[in-house]
């Protein structure tokens, strides 16, 4: 497949009143503009967990829905989780310039629908971006104003059995993310923040530290 880098966004200027009064009422400082977040870290780390309790505090942060070639896993809805959709039609969106980022992890594709970020950046909000280490270096250069996040777990052992634990993987899957785990933990310094989900409230606190500082 052939493939051009990600255009970007036009603007981050605009103001969204509901996102300030929520983060005001919240004891933080009100942002004006949108704003764009990258959240990353191994398969089977806590990103899911984490970003659900945070929005569930914070329910006007938007999350991107990615689109992948992975088939849904049990419970998984097609236009919540992920839009789900062949590689056919995958390629056809990188061929017309339809995607954020996009890259490939464990032998299926992932990538970020440009035009709802940018609806939601321009309407002023927050956007999380949960995707793997290639995506969010590209992010890195065409967003260099984005936040990076960069979620640790406390231990390879304890991510293998989070993994396993969670069992919605199958065992090459699982194989598949353990190997690309260790390259993405090598990676965590190229990140702003690193946090180690170990006690979930730890990690959550870390994380809003994280996003609402100054
Ligand atoms: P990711 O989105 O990074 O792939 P998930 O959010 O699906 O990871 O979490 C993987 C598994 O780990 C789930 O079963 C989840 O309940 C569990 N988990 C998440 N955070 C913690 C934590 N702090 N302590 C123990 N288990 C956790
Ligand atoms: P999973 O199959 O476990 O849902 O996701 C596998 C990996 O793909 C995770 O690291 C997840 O963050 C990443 N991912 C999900 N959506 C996207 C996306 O749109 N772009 C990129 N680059 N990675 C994504």
């Amino acid at each position: 497949m052939t493939v051009s880098s990600p255009a970007p966004l036009d603007t981050l200027t605009l103001e969204a009143e509901d996102e300030r009064q929520m983060m005001a009422q919240a004891g933080h400082h009100t942002p004006r503009r949108g704003r764009l977040i990258v959240f990353t870290g191994p398969s089977g780390v806590g990103k899911g967990t984490l970003l659900r309790s945070l929005r569930h505090r914070y329910p006007a942060l938007k999350l991107s829905v990615s689109a992948t070639t992975r088939s849904p896993r049990p419970g998984e809805v097609d236009g919540q989780d992920y839009f789900f959709i062949s590689r056919d039609a995958f390629e056809a969106m990188v061929e017309q310039g339809e995607l954020l980022e996009w890259a490939e992890f464990a032998g299926n594709l992932y990538g970020t629908p440009k035009a709802s970020v940018r609806q939601d950046i321009e309407a002023g909000h927050w956007v999380i971006l949960e995707i793997e280490l290639e995506g969010a270096r590209q992010v890195r250069h065409t967003f260099p104003d984005a936040m990076q996040l960069f979620v640790m777990p406390p231990s390879l052992e304890e991510l293998e059995s989070r993994i396993r634990l969670r069992g919605k993987d199958a065992d090459d899957a699982i194989e598949r993310r353990l190997q690309r785990a260790l390259v993405e933990i090598d990676a965590a310094s190229e990140f702003d923040e690193q946090i180690v989900n170990d006690d979930l409230e730890v990690a959550l606190q870390h994380l809003e530290g994280a996003i609402f500082k100054d």
